[in-house]
């Protein structure tokens, strides 16, 4: 496996390297979530690409970027056992040296949902995922389902930027209790631990009313909202049933739909999410 920190040096070595490339781009503090974005890639291309880097410009200004976790040993030697081929861990420098000057803006999918709670953050997504594209050029990328606004921005700019890549969707993968994996689980304290089922326990929620026939936007929002406000630990920032493509607020479900939810379980923000009828 070869760790590389310069963007000259992947461009080289994706040169040499004929055949599909699986990518995966992270923030590190690798789990569960992300080895099952890996073990995709690695079952689907000859050679896959892991990157790590907690991207600056998707973080605000009172946001956690100084502390995100962060532990580049462990990281390597879970990626050396799932066999990737290349890891990529520029710094801020790489990405960002400061001539450069070029944004990606997505549009109307960008401003809906998270983009309220954290302006920009989008952008930054954006931005950092075109930049990794132009560098390591898969032929896939994986993303995951949990980040469901994420990936619909990313599958956007693809589209209308005519980006070479194939943007695969995973599933979350989630703890036994249903706590959807996530780099930021660490900062909960035992107790807010137990609380964070709450947001795995709306989402089942809206699943069950929706096998029951329920299609009332509105019900299905309100039943999951005061479900969360009854776990004493837990604020919502958003509870949204939307279409899974525009991220448009539904009013009555047709064919499918996208829950999803922020919620801060004491200062913690998590963010969880699930499709009905696909
Ligand atoms: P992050 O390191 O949090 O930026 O996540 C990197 C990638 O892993 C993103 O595509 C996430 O959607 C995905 N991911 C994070 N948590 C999970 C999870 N529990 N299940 C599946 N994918 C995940």
């Amino acid at each position: 496996m070869k760790v590389l920190y310069e963007t000259a040096e992947v461009k080289r070595w994706r040169r040499k390297h004929s055949g599909s490339v699986g990518f995966v781009p992270t923030m590190g503090y690798l789990h569960e979530g992300h080895v099952e974005l890996i073990r995709r890639a690695r079952a689907e291309n000859k050679n896959v690409a892991v990157s790590i880097f907690v991207n600056p410009t998707q973080f605000g200004p009172r946001e956690d970027f100084a502390a995100y976790p962060r532990d580049p040993e462990r990281d390597l030697s879970l990626l050396k056992q799932e066999k990737v081929d290349v890891v990529f861990m520029p710094d801020a420098e790489e990405i960002y040296p400061p001539q450069s000057n070029t944004w990606v803006e997505v549009g109307s999918v960008t401003e809906r949902l998270e983009d309220a709670f954290r302006p920009g953050h989008f952008r930054g997504v954006a931005t950092v995922v075109a930049k990794l594209f132009g560098i390591v050029e898969p032929t896939r990328a994986y993303f995951g389902q949990k980040d469901a606004q994420q990936l619909v921005v990313i599958r956007k700019m693809v589209d209308d930027l005519n980006m070479n890549v194939e943007v695969v969707a995973v599933p979350t993968v989630r703890e036994l209790d249903g706590l959807a994996m996530s780099s930021r689980n660490v900062y909960l304290d035992p107790e807010e631990r137990e609380s964070a089922v709450v947001l795995y326990k709306a989402l089942s929620r809206a699943q069950k009313l929706w096998g029951k026939g329920e299609r009332s936007a509105e019900l299905l929002r309100k039943e999951i909202t005061s479900l969360i406000e009854s776990e004493p630990k837990a604020t919502i920032d958003y509870v949204s049933i939307a279409d899974p493509e525009t991220l448009e607020e539904l009013e009555q479900i047709e064919d499918h739909a996208l829950v999803s939810m922020a919620v801060r379980i004491g200062k913690t923000r998590l963010i969880d999410s699930m499709t009905l009828g696909k």
